[in-house]
């Protein structure tokens, strides 16, 4: 894809922290910034990705940001629903969202009950907090929504990331006011097949792109790449696909969702 080079690009992508990018992580974000990734924000998943999100964010001050919180997976590990070193993380700078979080009913690696009981604790401490919260859903859409929905007014923003639903969700999202973010998952032709056809129905102000990584690499990328691990250097490839679909001009989405993700974490 072209340049995109020294403009500001959306560009938050997740969990440089993973054990993935133990070797070459300097190597990693040299790239991303080459691509013209301006921010990354480092998605904490647990109560140990949490804080080394955290660690890791600092050493790259004023480019990457993270989020504290725990996964639905990883729901059955919480035994202290006032999350106090969730708590303690959100104190930190570079610390802009709570979450991820939120409910996985594909999986159910945690008992639903107790994933809807930490999701909401979750909720409960960014309203506390005024801050914005970084959700997961997949196969779980109602009680969510069910669970999220009185909190929307108590809460500054919420972005419901890596979208994977139905135009039905969709529209029901967007009417609470969620932030949509969008991954390569897009770039899928036969997988991504109905995530296509809804990506137009995104207003501009809600958008945002990811990559997932060490997720979801996508896999239209010429040439392909040796290894499987997504990089947030592929960000602008999901850009441009995404503008595409939306028949938008690529510069143009990519200052838009910039913004949007700027406005959405504050940084
Ligand atoms: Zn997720």
């Amino acid at each position: 894809m072209s340049s995109i080079g020294g403009n500001t690009s959306d560009r938050y992508w997740r969990q440089l922290n993973q054990q993935q990018f133990d070797k070459d992580r300097d190597d990693v974000v040299a790239r991303a910034q080459e691509a013209g990734v301006t921010t990354m924000v480092l998605t904490g998943t647990d109560l140990e990705s949490s804080p080394e999100a955290a660690e890791l964010a600092a050493r790259y001050p004023g480019f990457a940001y993270s989020t504290a919180g725990v996964h639905p997976h990883d729901a059955k590990t919480v035994e202290d629903l006032t999350l106090p070193s969730i708590r303690a993380l959100a104190q930190l700078p570079q610390v802009v969202a709570i979450g991820e979080c939120g409910l996985d009913f594909n999986r159910d690696f945690s008992p639903r009950s107790q994933q809807e009981a930490v999701f909401e604790a979750h909720l409960t401490l960014a309203a506390e907090l005024n801050m914005p919260v970084f959700l997961h859903c997949r196969d779980a859409h109602e009680r969510f929504m069910a669970i999220l929905s009185p909190w929307l007014d108590k809460i500054p923003a919420a972005v419901l990331h890596c979208f994977t639903g139905t135009e039905e969700e969709l529209k029901v999202c967007l009417d609470a006011g969620l932030y949509i973010g969008i991954t390569g998952w897009v770039c899928d032709e036969r997988r991504g097949e109905a995530l296509r056809d809804i990506v137009p129905l995104i207003p501009d102000d809600k958008l945002m792109i990811e990559t997932d990584a060490p997720y979801l690499l996508p896999r239209d990328l010429k040439p392909k790449p040796k290894s499987r691990r997504n990089e947030p250097c592929y960000l602008p490839h999901i850009a441009n696909e995404i503008a595409q679909l939306r028949e938008q001009d690529v510069e143009q989405l990519i200052a838009q969702s910039t913004d949007n993700s700027r406005r959405f974490f504050g940084v």
